[in-house]
């Protein structure tokens, strides 16, 4: 959480990642420009030059979606320096229960992303985005209804975790924690997102790190 001039229960929503619960590991110990440690500490290697995207179900029921997907996946695309997000045409294989505090956080996310790696590899394949169900009503374009939480920002956010980005605790940029209704900050990367992205994909990012040995998260 953030510091907010609006009441933190009613006006806010945890934006939160739940990291695939997979244990990977590599055998080569050579440096490799394309494995990338986040900020999340996981180590994660991009062989592919596109990174596809899914949504839950009910994220495929939300208004425009398609729209709101395309737009939040330029803003990463247009950056230059990061895997190209697509959408792939696959299913979510992906469930997130939030009934049994498995994502344990007040209060409840509204969205949640998962990247899926090769646990021997480290290499990436799929961005998975799902929304919690009981939001639905709540979701929308803050653009033009300012009591929604925004569906293009929130998009954004979650695929910024997807490329390795952790929450930021400044307010005001795309991956800041926390949003609120009608807010619609989150559409465009600020200074801090920009020098986050090229720290770890940007040329002679002080991310690239040495394969590491396997590890359990
Ligand atoms: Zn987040």
């Amino acid at each position: 959480m953030v510091p907010h001039p609006t009441p933190l229960l009613a006006r806010l929503t945890l934006l939160t990642l739940v990291a695939s619960a997979l244990v990977f590991g590599s055998s080569s110990a050579e440096a490799d420009a394309n494995i990338k440690r986040t900020a999340r500490g996981k180590t994660i290697r991009w062989d592919r030059a596109i990174l596809h995207v899914c949504l839950s179900d009910a994220a495929r029921a939300l208004p425009r979606i398609d729209e709101h997907l395309d737009a939040a996946m330029d803003v990463w695309n247009d950056t230059g320096v990061t895997p190209f997000f697509d959408r792939g045409g696959r299913s979510c294989e992906v469930e997130i229960d939030y009934g049994r505090g498995r994502v344990a956080t007040t209060p409840l996310p509204l969205a949640t992303s998962t990247l899926t790696y090769d646990r021997t590899t480290g290499e990436a394949s799929l961005a998975e985005i799902v929304f919690d169900t009981r939001y639905a009503g709540q979701l929308g374009d803050a653009a033009r209804n300012s009591s929604a939480y925004d569906i293009r920002g929130i998009l954004v956010h979650e695929l910024g975790h997807a490329l390795g980005l952790d929450e930021d605790v400044l307010p005001g940029t795309a991956m800041t924690t926390t949003t609120g209704r009608g807010e619609t900050i989150k559409r465009a990367l600020a200074a801090a997102d920009q020098r986050a992205i090229r720290r770890l994909y940007g040329p002679g990012a002080e991310a690239t790190v040495a394969a590491a040995r396997p590890t359990a998260e």
